[in-house]
């Protein structure tokens, strides 16, 4: 970021004191600073520019004049040349104040965090409104895609209706947009208060005319339901250490397994509740789900609780040996959600679920703007259900054992099954037919110069004890070459304990190592949904995966 500073015509010397405070002294009535920023940041964080469109996330253009976060802020929008830009229109959930058919003009914030926490689209987008519970939404598409947003916008007003009622009417927003880029590779989303920016391959999106939910789309309004789960999770019931929050320095909490795993959770099972997603593709996503907790042998090492603490360092730094030290709050957060709701409907005979917490939780904090004390969560939810969840929670959130899922799980009528994984390809959540035992080199690997590039080697795995480390580039086994394509052909011509050779560069040197190859390990789960149950499983069952009618 380049800073230029004047009062009136008078250039006036800018100090920088350190990565984002600047100091301008000697100033008469009015300061006017003229900030530069490199957009080229496509990212939902980020601020982009080019000739087809522009976006930035507030925290990437705003400067604040120290202490005056409270007053409140009007933001002036200008059109680009009319030559390179005639189409380009705003798309923000900001307050508008005066601007022109196309969105150009003065908006307002109440005060500085308002003003970050609306991130804004310009350019020659596609969008449609649609209407959730009396609240006017966008659903703006930029970047290149083919789709029938019609389709979308109502797939996502059942989504968003079934959230809303969820937490209870009215909204707290009277506006939402969604802003999404369409791309050919990237994926991510951020929430706010009143908006969401989401990226996603536009391959997710459905072809104009297709039926039913491919798994693609499945995974676009997954992300679209998280980020809105958010806007009452996250952006109005947050930790107490994030209030206020720091701009300037980490907020350390334990509880984002609360805030990103729960919500990860009922991304889905709103999908299902809405009606936009079958009991079958839901108990798919949750096996794609237990697969990715069990392919994490950093589960054994580092609990919930010091994986929200961590985030700092670690999640959004991902290093190749993190699987083998660390879990995600996401992930493992989400089969504790589920773990937890399955725990009190069974133990309360169907009087309490996670529903209700999360509704008191909302009522209590998040409606009332109080922050969750870094016990709040678990205090509620044995005040609500009247149970003692003392060593539930300890072993969940503290400790490193797996959850009794699969014991939980058959309560309700469905069996948890494992398996070897198949390949790089298999994510889980479904059989497949197996052909005996098969061998794994207990890594993780992508095709590079037509052999194996190792992402990361599992602790304990057969590529771990022959001494390859990540970044190596498997090449033959055996003295034959291995590729993505052969991989799983060349394993199968060996026995579990038989030791080959296995060559590989490390860098440009080339290494021969003895690889003792061994049974893949069972960590590929996928559910089932059990035929012969007894009725007090089956009510269970209906009471947990109902789908409500949509609107
Ligand atoms: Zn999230």
């Amino acid at each position: 970021m380049h800073v230029e500073a004047r009062s009136g015509r008078e250039p006036l010397p800018v100090e920088k004191l350190s990565a984002a405070m600047w100091v301008v002294r000697g100033a008469g009535r009015t300061l006017t600073l003229t900030i530069t920023v490199y957009a080229l940041d496509q990212s939902v964080r980020g601020a982009w520019l080019d000739r087809q469109r522009g976006y930035f996330n507030g925290p990437c253009l705003f400067l604040l004049p120290e202490g005056r976060d409270a007053e409140s802020i009007e933001v002036t929008l200008e059109p680009p040349p009319h030559s390179l830009a005639a189409d380009w229109r705003v798309a923000t959930a900001l307050t508008r104040e005066t601007v022109d058919e196309s969105g150009f003009g003065a908006y307002t914030a109440a005060d500085y965090d308002e003003l970050l926490d609306h991130p804004v689209e310009i350019g020659d987008f596609e969008s449609v409104e649609f209407i959730a519970c009396g609240v006017p939404h966008h659903l703006v598409v930029a970047g290149r895609f083919e789709s029938d947003l019609e389709r979308v916008a109502s797939d996502l007003a059942q989504i968003c209706t079934a959230q809303i009622e969820f937490f209870g009417r009215p909204a707290p927003f009277d506006r939402y947009w969604f802003l999404c880029l369409a791309v050919g590779e990237g994926y991510g989303g951020l929430e706010h208060r009143a908006s969401t920016s989401l990226m996603f391959n536009r391959d997710e999106l459905p072809k104009p005319g297709e039926q039913g939910q491919p798994r693609d789309y499945q995974r676009f309004l997954a992300l679209a339901s998280h980020e809105y789960f958010h806007t009452w999770h996250v952006k109005r019931s947050k930790p107490a250490a994030f209030v206020p929050y720091r701009l300037d320095q980490r907020n350390y909490t334990r509880l984002l397994w609360v805030f990103e795993g729960i919500t990860s959770y009922y991304q889905d099972l709103l999908l299902l509740r809405s009606g936009v997603l079958s009991v079958a593709a839901l108990l798919q996503r949750f096996g794609e789900l237990l697969t990715r907790v069990y392919r994490t042998p950093g589960r054994f090492k580092q609990s919930l609780a010091e994986s929200s603490f961590d985030a700092w360092d670690v999640l959004y730094r991902p290093e190749p040996n993190h699987p083998n030290t660390s879990i995600s709050y996401y992930t493992k957060g989400a089969l504790v959600a589920l773990a937890l709701d399955l725990k009190l409907r069974l133990e309360t005979a169907g009087r309490t679920s996670l529903d209700d917490v999360m509704r008191a939780l909302w009522q209590r904090y998040g409606a009332r703007g109080v922050g969750v004390p870094e016990d709040g969560f678990e205090q509620l939810a044995a005040e609500l259900s009247g149970l003692d969840l003392a060593q539930f929670f300890d072993a969940a959130i503290r400790g490193t054992d797996d959850l009794p899922l699969a014991e939980l799980l058959g309560k309700f009528g469905v069996a948890h099954e494992l398996r070897a994984s198949t390949g790089s390809d298999d994510s889980g959540g479904t059989p497949r037919a197996g052909n005996g035992e098969v061998l794994a080199l207990g890594a993780g690997y992508r095709a590079r110069d037509g052999g194996l590039e190792l992402t990361t080697v599992l602790e304990g795995g057969s590529a771990q004890r022959a001494g390859l480390n990540p970044g190596d580039l498997l090449v033959a086994l055996d003295r034959l070459r291995v590729n993505e394509r052969n991989l799983r052909r060349r394993l199968a011509r060996f026995e579990s304990g038989e030791r080959v050779t296995a060559t590989a560069f490390r860098g440009d040197e080339l290494l021969e190592v003895g690889l003792v190859l061994k049974a893949a390990p069972l960590d590929t789960c996928y559910l089932v949904q059990q035929e012969q149950i007894d009725a007090e499983t089956a009510k269970r069952r209906d009471a947990w995966l109902k789908q409500v009618t949509a609107p």
